[in-house]
């Protein structure tokens, strides 16, 4: 049984806590797209932690955690985040990396800088942990496998084609310090110490386990607005961020996913530039940065202030219908709870028009949100268990999001702990 785990928006809506607490009940958690770029906070029995590459299944004996070939590995950091967890009485993981994976070379991670100062004002607010120039390699066929690093004939051979290229491009345009083939080869050569003990054919491992009947969980990174294709272009990231991705960025056949739990925040946030219709701001916008989250909407990978907005029916149930949502776990309610009254963007007015449906880029940016207000609840619901048990409000607003979106809500998420959860 195959299931995954995706988000609805922009990012950061509590996929890690829902994957955390999923995992209880399954063999295999694998990462299928994204880098160390984006990162999930999870808070359980062994404290609070920030994963940026590995699986949120790893704080379990029972699991086996895998990073699928769709992932931008970066060794240094995984190995980093492996001793962070080790260092803080986590068991070590069981671990499987593809052999299919790619990875994140260093000068990616400073070609990303240097396009980010050339840029300046007009940069796309990258994390700066080399994902774009990883991704543009991959697809220009000059990116390193995990696999290549164990033919030292072929890695001489690439590694001089591309010092050479990378040269050009780091003299002429970015006027910085060149490349060195021996340098890049002693990188590749400890890659290779590093991550050789945790090399396999992570397709085969999956079909096996299908044919086991064990239950697999794919985690996504990022969510549906930030999706190169669906999303909201050129402001995305560079790889899909669809559950349907899922089956490619793992190596399952698409028929294998059953259930696409699609993770959605019961407000806005997101970092980056780019349209954000329902985008609040000043001391309203403040006040729910504060409140968010656990401990404030701040971004787990840089420290970023999140940007705020109310929820946005549009943009979610877009998001809901791209990713092929069988159920919607709604998270971080009870962060409302002090509001009066809580607005919603139920459409978007374009050129004085109003429409429920998610535009193009250059269409929404002109959008302005078309809000409804619904009464608060006016009290903490942290604890509570039971749907039953929730304020009517709260129950309201549930429901109203629920029909607007059109996808049924099956889990309420009201505190970040793994316990903190009403199935609905
Ligand atoms: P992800 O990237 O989708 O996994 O999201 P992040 O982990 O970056 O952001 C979600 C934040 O919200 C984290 O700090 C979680 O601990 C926290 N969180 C998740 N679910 C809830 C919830 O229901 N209530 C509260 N208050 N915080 C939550």
């Amino acid at each position: 049984m195959v299931k995954a785990v995706v988000g609805a928006n922009w990012g950061d809506e509590g996929k890690g806590k829902i994957t955390d607490m999923l995992a209880q009940n399954a063999d295999i958690i694998i990462r299928f797209q994204g880098g160390a770029n984006a990162g999930h906070t999870i808070v359980n029995d062994y404290g609070k932690f920030a994963l940026h590459t590995l699986p949120s299944g790893v704080f379990y004996g029972h699991t086996t955690s895998v990073i699928g070939n769709g992932v931008a590995l970066n060794i240094p950091v995984l190995f980093q985040e492996i001793k962070s967890l080790t260092d803080r009485g986590v068991p070590a993981p069981k671990l499987l990396v593809s052999d299919r994976a790619q990875m994140v070379m260093p000068y990616h991670i400073l070609f990303d800088q240097y396009e980010e100062e050339r840029l300046a004002g007009k940069s796309f607010g990258s994390t700066k942990s080399g994902i774009a120039p990883f991704y543009s390699d991959k697809y220009a066929k000059i990116g390193f496998q995990v696999s290549e690093l164990f033919d030292e004939d072929l890695l001489k051979e690439k590694v001089a084609k591309i010092v050479e290229m990378k040269n050009i491009v780091l003299e002429h345009l970015y006027h910085k310090p060149l490349l060195k083939e021996e340098e890049l080869l002693a990188c590749l050569h400890e890659y290779r110490e590093m991550i050789a003990p945790y090399v396999g054919d992570v397709s085969s491992f999956l079909d096996k386990a299908m044919k086991e009947n064990k239950t697999i969980l794919l985690e996504g990174q990022l969510g549906t607005l930030k999706d190169p294709d669906h999303g909201i272009y050129p402001m995305v990231t560079s790889s899909s961020t669809l559950a349907a991705y899922g089956a490619i960025g793992a190596g399952i056949p698409p028929y294998e996913i059953k259930e696409i739990i699609t993770v959605c925040k019961a407000y806005s946030s997101a970092v980056g530039a780019g349209a954000f219709v329902s985008e609040i701001f000043g001391e309203e916008a403040e006040e729910l940065r504060n409140r968010g989250g656990d401990g404030g909407e701040y971004g787990a990978t840089t420290g970023r202030p999140r940007r705020m907005g109310w929820f946005d029916c549009v943009a979610s149930k877009y998001g809901c219908r791209l990713q092929g949502t069988t159920d919607v776990a709604f998270t971080v309610l009870d962060v409302l709870g002090y509001l009066d009254e809580i607005p919603v963007c139920v459409g978007y007015e374009i050129d004085g028009e109003v429409t429920t449906d998610f535009p193009v880029t250059a269409k929404l940016e002109k959008a302005k949100p078309v809000l409804e207000k619904l009464p608060g609840w006016k009290c903490d619901i942290r604890g509570i268990k039971k749907y039953e048990e929730l304020p009517k409000n709260c129950r309201n607003y549930i429901e109203f999001i629920e029909g607007q979106i059109g996808f049924p809500i099956t889990m309420v998420s009201n505190g970040p702990g793994r316990d903190d959860i009403i199935y609905k």
